[in-house]
Parts: structure tokens; sequence; C-alpha cells
């Protein structure tokens, strides 16, 4: 099995390949929970999907501003031509947000080269600057000295783009982060989940550990010495509200009304919180 999302990460195989010991897992855990077996529509192409679909109803707040957690601490994938040409179209603000051009021509790169690795190299600069000079994800970008955001984000919305085109320039596993998809080897069926409790011996990392998708973590007094204003408790809403647009637009409009379906028929949401609006995606 494969780590669906990250299929196209620079690092290969060595990412992306499941363990046997965390496919048993997954089988096991695919065999106990109630499934929604659907079809989710990725970049454009249709997947046969099973839904761990009372996941989608687990408390999250992705407070990213008041965040300090470095989830956008490596490049997540070669990057899609979509995202290349809008750097390349933006380069005075991508420039502005990241240093990376002002970075590479005090390291002695000409103009030429530059461009020439945003269009080609994997992860846009030159393979020797990953994660040296370039710290981070090449896309990141610090507003502060305590948070770090994607440049490709705000490029966005500084430009008045919607939920649509951020999830299209943006690579589809940042979008959809934390959320876990794992398929069978010849990719004819996805496994869809959100890591908690259950799913974190599977899941690709441990990433029940973040505040996003851990309401609990974030009452603690040990988070609370870290981090003093964000992760509010009142600001937790289910994951299919709080990523409302992304999903629609990264897996489409029919897994967003099934999975609803089913958790309202469940009393998993309410009603009420249908009108609840995707807010981190458009904050500014
Ligand atoms: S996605 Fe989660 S871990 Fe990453 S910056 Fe946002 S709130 Fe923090
Ligand atoms: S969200 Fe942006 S900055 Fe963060 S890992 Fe993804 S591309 Fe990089």
């Amino acid at each position: 099995m494969k780590y669906f999302l990250f299929l196209n990460h620079p690092k290969g195989e060595e990412v992306y390949r499941v363990s046997e010991e965390r496919e048993e897992m997954l089988r096991e855990h695919f065999s106990r929970v109630n499934i929604l077996e659907t079809e989710v529509i990725m970049r454009g192409k249709r997947y046969k999907a099973i839904v761990d679909y009372t996941a989608f109803s687990n408390l999250a707040n992705f407070d990213c501003f008041r965040c300090q957690d470095p989830c956008c601490a490596d490049n997540p994938v070669i990057y899609e031509k979509v995202t290349r040409e809008f750097i390349l179209n933006n380069i005075e603000s991508y420039n502005e947000k990241t240093k990376n051009i002002d970075i590479l021509l005090e390291s002695g790169y000409e103009v030429e080269e530059i461009v020439e690795s945003i269009k080609k190299d994997s992860c846009m600069v030159p393979e020797e600057t990953v994660e040296n000079e370039i710290s981070l994800c090449t896309c990141s970008f610090k507003p502060n000295n305590e948070s770090v955001l994607c440049s490709l984000h705000s490029m966005c919305l500084e430009k008045g783009l919607g939920a649509k085109d951020i999830v299209e320039k943006k690579p589809l596993v940042c979008s959809l982060w934390p959320i876990d998809i794992i398929s069978e080897e010849d990719e004819s069926l996805l496994y869809i989940t959100v890591p908690d409790d259950f799913t974190t011996g599977f899941t690709i990392e441990d990433y029940y550990d973040t505040p996003c998708v851990n309401r609990e973590l974030t009452q603690s007094s040990k988070f609370r010495r870290k981090n003093p204003k964000g992760f509010l408790e009142d600001e937790y809403v289910p994951l299919i509200m709080a990523y409302g647009e992304t999903l629609k637009y990264s897996l489409g409009e029919k897994f967003c009304n099934e999975v609803k379906e089913r958790l309202l028929a469940e009393n998993l949401i309410f009603a009420e919180e249908l009108d609840i609006e995707e807010k981190q995606i458009l904050k500014k």
C-alpha cells in the first residue's frame, strides 16, 4: 500500500511506502469501523474510496496564524506545473515573502539559473540549497518571529483568489493536511481517514500530536505555556465544516455531501452546524 498524498514526494518510496505492520493495522481498523463507499475526484481524476467517515466529525481548528508547529518544515511534493507558473508570474511577491530569490543571488546564482530552477528542480531551488540556504519548505515564509505560513496561499489571498484557486495552486497534500489517504498498490481503491487516537498507529506520521486536530492537547497547561493565545476551545468545529470548501475542491462535492449526510443521520453533527463556514482558508 502507499501513502497516496505523498506519491510525489521528492524522497520517493522511502516516504510513501506503507510498512507491512501499518498495512495490517489499517486493514484491521477499516474492517471494524463504519465506512462509506464513495468516489472522490482529485486533480480531475476519479478514484473509488472507502471513508472512515465518523472521523470527519472530530473537532478541528486550523488556527495556523497562532500556531507554532512546524508543519511546513520540508517540501512535501515535487511541485506541479501550475505552482511553478504561479510563482513565476508573481515572482516579486514570492521573493518579498520567502526571500528565496535574494538568498540565491547572494549565494552566487544568476537570475537565469534561478528561473530555470523554479521551472525544473524538484523543490524549485537548486538541490544543494534545499533545507540549507533555503530552510524549511521552499514555499514557506515567516510573517513574524513565531509562525510559519505558506507563500502560495498568501499570494492567492493577496490576489483576491478563492478557495478553488488556492486548492489548485497549493500541493494537494498541504490543502488536505492532516487528512490521510492510503491507496492499494494499483490505486484501485483509496482509504480515507483522519489522525486520532485510533488511527495514529498507521497514518503516515503521528499527526495527532498537532493542535489543529487535538482539542484536548490545547487545553493542557503545558501547551498553554507555549501558546497562550491560540486554539481557543470554542473555536473547534467538526472537521467536515472546518475544511468545508477545501474538501469540496480537493475531493469533490459528492464526497462532502455524502459524508455530511451520514454524520447528520447518525447525530454526529447537527443541522445548525451546517451553517458553519470554513474560515481558515480565506483568513489573511
Ligand atoms: S495546519 Fe495545523 S499544525 Fe499546521 S500551521 Fe495550521 S494549525 Fe498548525
Ligand atoms: S503549505 Fe505551502 S509552505 Fe507549507 S509545506 Fe505546503 S507548499 Fe510548503
